[in-house]
């Protein structure tokens, strides 16, 4: 495989399927399935997962409720999201770990570094919740942090669209995937691929991402065997 370590960064939204709210169990199995193909050839596989399923820091004061407290419950959401990763991932034969930012002992580990590799090099899968624990980030932070962390080799982002283009694709057809470009290209054309905080991250540490599509099926693995899918964003 391409990538020995890896961090899959999936969103919240993604989980929904076809919903407007919640997860999508179907979507669920089918994403366990997607990761257990490659959990199979032996690659350490890490996950960080969104909220925007559930719930999003950002809208929390059209609620009444200011955002500090909107981000916590954004992050305890990513830890329901990963609870049910977790159990969608047992199901297919899977062994997972749940760690999150935010201790919660009853319900998961605690997120320590060591720990984590220790498990990933028993190829268990390990699911990072609660983002990076603090409010004012968001899980592609949590993302890229995490991957720092553990020195994987590449942020994979599964979306729903199959890499970055030069326009919106959903919105115009005369848009053209770019297949690979670099940091400072990326923020010269302004291309929206993380936030800044996470992009800046990956790019002060040298370490890729991969803009690919995380709904069609076998390409995470086909990824990872090499083949030319996505978008690689590197130095
Ligand atoms: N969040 C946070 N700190 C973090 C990660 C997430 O406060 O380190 C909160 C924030 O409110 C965010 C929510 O959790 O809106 C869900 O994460 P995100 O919006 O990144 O989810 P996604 O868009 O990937 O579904």
């Amino acid at each position: 495989m391409k990538y020995k370590r890896v961090l899959l960064k999936l969103s919240g939204e993604a989980l929904m399927g076809e919903q407007q709210y919640g997860i999508d169990p179907t979507r669920l199995v089918q994403y366990a399935q997607e990761i257990k193909k490659v959990v199979d050839q032996e690659v350490e596989v890490a996950i960080v997962i969104g909220a925007g399923n559930i719930f999003r820091g950002m809208h929390s004061d059209k609620m009444g409720i200011d955002r500090v407290q909107g981000d916590h419950m954004g992050m305890l959401a990513t830890v329901i999201n990963g609870m049910a990763l977790q159990s969608a991932l047992e199901g297919v034969g899977v062994y997972t770990r749940l760690m999150s930012g935010i201790q919660m002992d009853q319900v998961c580990e605690p997120f320590i570094r060591r720990r984590a590799v220790r498990h990933l090099e028993k190829n268990r899968v390990v699911i990072f919740g609660a983002g990076t624990g603090n409010p004012y980030f968001t899980t592609d932070s949590a993302a890229s942090l995490r991957a720092i962390e553990i020195d994987a080799d590449v942020v994979l982002k599964g979306t729903r669209v199959d890499g970055i283009y030069t326009a919106d694709p959903e919105k115009d057809p005369t848009a053209t995937k770019i297949p690979q470009l670099s940091f400072d290209e990326a923020l010269s054309k302004n291309l929206k691929i993380m936030d800044l905080t996470a992009f800046t991250l990956c790019k002060e540490n040298n370490l890729p991402i991969v803009v690919f599509d995380m709904n069609k099926p076998n390409n995470l693995f086909e990824l990872m065997s090499g083949e030319p899918i996505g978008t690689v964003v590197s130095e």
